[in-house]
């Protein structure tokens, strides 16, 4: 029997800021059968795409990605901000509401040709997605899916990786 994810996830009303419902996730994480739910239903999509390896931005694409990825018995590289990764890394910049940041990727993370599957633990503006899909193709990766636990349709993210297979697990 399967749980409806939806129960697990907190709706915080003006949080971090006035006029913003954050949703935590922490709910999901924290029950066995919520988890491993979620994480049965991205492996079995990335495995109908033949998914090699996957990537997930700092710090809650780890969340979702390493989990399928240990499922799978295939390969998780992160993708971390400034200062994180100790060898030569590529890097993608991106806009946020206020100002801009940069992850970076070890340039030995992806080879070239592999099937990559990028993961989040939610798709907002698109922009951090984006910045992980642009540092996997510059290594020469196919990222054949995008996989997220929620999507946020107002602020239209999958309008910004329309060109890609697109996995949320729910909507708000
Ligand atoms: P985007 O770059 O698509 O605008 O924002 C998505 C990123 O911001 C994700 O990495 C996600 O972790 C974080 N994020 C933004 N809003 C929320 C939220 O309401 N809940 C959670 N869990 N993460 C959020």
């Amino acid at each position: 029997m399967s749980v409806n994810l939806r129960d697990y996830i907190a709706s915080v009303p003006d949080f971090p800021e006035k006029g913003v419902t954050f949703r935590d996730i922490s709910p999901l994480m924290a029950d066995g059968v919520a988890y491993a739910q979620a994480t049965d239903e991205i492996a079995a999509y990335a495995k109908k795409l033949g998914v090699e390896m996957i990537v997930g931005p700092e710090a809650r694409g780890f969340i979702v990605g390493c989990p399928v990825a240990y499922k799978m018995g295939i390969g998780f590289a992160p993708a971390r901000k400034k200062g994180k990764l100790p060898r030569p890394t590529v890097s993608a910049s991106y806009g946020l509401e206020y100002g801009q940041s940069t992850l970076y990727l070890h340039q030995d993370a992806i080879k070239p040709g592999q099937r990559v599957l990028v993961t989040d633990d939610l798709l907002a503006t698109g922009g951090t997605i984006a910045a992980t899909i642009e540092l996997v193709e510059a290594l020469g990766g196919i990222v054949v899916g995008t996989a997220f636990l929620i999507e946020l349709k107002d602020l239209k993210g999958r309008d910004k990786i329309k060109n890609y297979d697109m996995l949320a697990l729910m909507d708000f």
